[in-house]
């Protein structure tokens, strides 16, 4: 009996309490954002500590959240850490619980309870929004001028009449199939009071209602964009843009054709839409049927579709090649292993679309090099 009691004392609980508030406004947060509390560090033997009711705990009116935390069986320092992931900013911050054997187990005061542990966990409004948001996340927007939904419209989530900073970088160098540098021409933000501050970067106000919105319109080339907010010198909200044409597969390798091009810095250029990928099927075999030869195959477009700037100067060369109904035919043909000029392939292969029922059309490009094809062939170059 006497041990039981004793045990019960060893096991007492302490209170463990942090505080989430604006870091700009220094207001409390609002109630109801969830705070985990993990153990990060325990004596040997103390790990059947337990946190009650439970590991995660809401923030109050006041901001505050709590749990009670009961340490292992060994003494020592237990390392508890606090991490809010709806906040903006995700620091976790740490405190520890010193006990000593001599009875019971006791804190050692400085950092346990709540008075020290006021920490900053980032984000928060003024007893309105306790979080920055930008939605939606991760969209997919088609490049400028290929014929789909060039715009999308983001709602930003903050602090009411604050003011902000959106940067707009590409997300990593070399997306959407561009494996070279010089400065991507990136998207267009606007919206209401939303101010062009110098390249890519903007300045607006949330108004009272702590919302805004941001209208976010596609550049020429496919890849990927990254869009930044930040308030009070910090980082508040982020978003991926996926700037592509939708319903792209890659060319199979071959087969009935040979893929030649020599850019190796489009290194993915056989891309385009499921009609346009059978059609080369069917020209190949008709080529190969007709003449006993194996056709080659230049660009189709990029992984992400867009401008492709063969010159890798971020302006097109190839005015069609961006949605994925453009294919180039090299201007030799392969005769048992050899390669032999062919000045007259589109010729050729345009006398066998409409005998096969291939829908191609053929449109003489800029570059005599090669030989231009459209399938279907209703497609128009942007
Ligand atoms: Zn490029
Ligand atoms: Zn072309």
């Amino acid at each position: 009996m006497r041990k039981e009691k004793k045990q019960q004392e060893q096991k007492a609980a302490f209170k463990v309490s942090v505080r989430v508030f604006d870091g700009i406004t220094g207001q409390p947060a609002a109630a109801g954002i969830a705070v985990h509390f993990f153990v990060a560090g325990f004596p040997s033997g103390g790990g059947n500590f337990q946190f009650l009711p439970s590991d995660t705990a809401q923030t109050d009116a006041g901001g505050v959240a709590s749990i009670d935390f009961i340490p292992g069986d060994a003494p020592g320092t237990y390392d508890i850490q606090v991490e809010c992931a709806q906040c903006s900013e995700i620091p976790s911050v740490s405190y520890q619980v010193n006990t000593i054997q001599e009875p019971p187990f006791k804190e050692k005061k400085p950092k346990a309870e709540g008075e020290e542990i006021k920490k900053e966990l980032g984000g928060g409004g003024a007893g309105t929004l306790a979080v920055w948001d930008i939605s939606p996340d991760n969209p997919v927007v088609t490049p400028k001028d290929t014929g789909g939904a060039e715009k999308k419209e983001f709602t930003l989530t903050g602090i009411a009449n604050s003011i902000f900073q959106v940067t707009l970088t590409p997300a990593k160098s070399n997306t959407g199939g561009h494996q070279h540098n010089g400065t991507r021409p990136l998207g267009a933000l606007n919206g209401a009071g939303l101010l062009p501050t110098g390249l890519n970067t903007y300045q607006g106000t949330i108004g009272a209602s702590s919302q805004t919105v941001i209208t976010y319109t596609a550049g020429l080339v496919g890849g990927q964009e990254h869009i930044s907010i930040s308030a009070g010198g910090k980082v508040r909200a982020s978003t991926f843009v996926n700037v592509r044409v939708e319903g792209l597969v890659p060319l199979p390798r071959p087969g009935l054709y040979v893929i030649e091009s020599g850019d190796k810095d489009h290194p993915n250029f056989t891309y385009g839409k499921q009609e346009l990928i059978i059609a080369i099927g069917q020209i190949a075999q008709a080529y190969l049927s007709t003449h006993s030869a194996i056709i080659s195959i230049n660009d189709l477009s990029l992984v992400s579709g867009g401008i492709f700037d063969s010159n890798k100067n971020w302006n097109p060369p190839h005015q069609c090649h961006r949605i994925g109904t453009s294919v180039d035919f090299n201007r030799f043909e392969i005769v048992n292993d050899d390669t032999k000029r062919r000045p007259d392939i589109a010729t050729r292969i345009n006398a066998l679309l409409q005998p096969n029922n291939i829908n191609c059309k053929r449109v003489v490009e800029q570059d005599p090099t090669k030989a231009h094809f459209e399938c279907p062939g209703t497609a128009k170059c942007p």
